[in-house]
């Protein structure tokens, strides 16, 4: 294997050695009157201040209170556009098209195959477990040396299984040199408290090839806003802000995301949490107790993976009464599976009632 010391070693060479877009604003260096960058002196509307202008590449309030809450220096976060824009950085600066892989575990999220397809690079697969474990030795025996990213997704969609510390920090370091591992913590304030599936944000930077994923639009609420966090050793920041658009934050959404994860919003968002983690367990013991369920995936995340006697019966039910859930048939190993997003408790009491019928009247 071609063992590296910095993890950047492993980009592509043509990226490394890429000479960065320089904005107006990066250019601004604190100037009072702005008439470097062809902006409208004047905001479009009322309570549009600051709108007018190119807004901050990572907003400083913003970047500042994220990297205090994961626990990490600003130098190893990069805000983006959602998670999906992290992977696709990644991609690009990691994956030369014809030449290099990534590396997946299925049944799991989708995008990264997609991005990795855009870009030209390989998909490698090393199945979980038929428990829904990660199977970290099976993953190692399939590593090449084209592989560039291993994405793990911890919690796991769309099965919604944890992954333990320990089988992470062993797979990052069997990695180091060859390969960046990228964990995708999504659903990760969803883990049960104490539970060994938690973050391994704090080893970002002392485990040089780690790459954490954080977004905002799930636990946060914030879906529509579109922010994520990439985490990772300074170095691959650094790196990734060559390729990521001059301005990759809106000033509204980054008004939206400070407001969110301040201190009100952060106990706000520990109180929906825990709400979210009893309608998981109580969810979970009524959908056990069904006749049409025949088994449901033990979850660490905002949802669960239920196999039914016929899951086509099942969706169709749903569909009826006006109950969207997504079907995951198509991924291996959950042939009969519907992935239900835990609502609120009586949106998950109307879920409850549809199936208890879909019982008493089998298609
Ligand atoms: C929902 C989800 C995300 C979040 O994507 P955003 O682009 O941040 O909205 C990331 N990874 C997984 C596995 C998800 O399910």
């Amino acid at each position: 294997m071609n063992r590296t010391d910095s993890p950047v070693d492993l980009a592509r060479p043509e990226i490394r050695a890429l000479q960065a877009y320089s904005s107006a604003r990066m250019e601004a260096r604190g100037g009072a009157l702005l008439l470097n960058a062809n902006e409208s002196p004047w905001p479009p509307f009322d309570n549009a201040a600051g709108w007018n202008r190119y807004p901050d590449p990572q907003p400083a309030a913003l970047l500042d209170r994220l990297a205090e809450l994961y626990g990490v220096d600003a130098t190893q976060l990069l805000i983006g556009r959602g998670s999906d824009e992290g992977i696709d950085l990644l991609m690009r600066a990691f994956c030369a098209a014809g030449r290099d892989a990534i590396m997946v575990s299925p049944p799991t999220f989708g995008m990264y195959a997609v991005c990795a397809r855009v870009q030209g690079a390989d998909v490698v697969e090393a199945p979980l477990r038929e428990d829904g474990s990660l199977d970290v030795d099976a993953l190692l025996a399939r590593v090449t040396p084209a592989v560039k990213l291993v994405f793990v997704c911890a919690p796991n969609n769309p099965s919604g299984a944890g992954v333990p510390r320990t089988a992470i920090l062993r797979l990052a370091g069997a990695l180091a040199g060859r390969a960046l591992l990228v964990v995708d913590e999504a659903y990760v304030e969803f883990v049960e408290p104490g539970g060994d599936g938690g973050s391994v944000a704090d080893c970002v930077g002392a485990v040089p090839n780690l790459v954490v994923l954080r977004t905002l639009s799930k636990a946060w609420a914030l879906a529509g806003v579109r922010v994520g966090m990439l985490l990772a050793d300074a170095r691959v920041v650094a790196l990734l802000r060559k390729l990521t658009p001059p301005y990759p934050v809106p000033a509204p959404c980054a008004e939206a995301a400070l407001r969110a994860v301040s201190r009100a919003g952060e106990r706000a968002m520990r109180e929906r949490v825990a709400v979210t983690i009893h309608e998981r367990a109580r969810l979970r013991a009524a959908l056990a107790g069904l006749a049409c369920v025949r088994e449901v995936l033990p979850s660490q995340a905002n949802f669960l993976a239920v196999r039914f006697h016929d899951a086509e019966a099942a969706l169709d039910a749903l569909l009826a009464s006006g109950i969207v859930v997504r079907d995951v048939r198509r991924y291996p190993s959950l042939g009969d599976a519907l992935r239900l997003t835990l609502g609120a408790p009586a949106e998950n009491d109307r879920v409850l009632q549809v199936l208890r019928a879909c019982v008493e009247q089998p298609a």
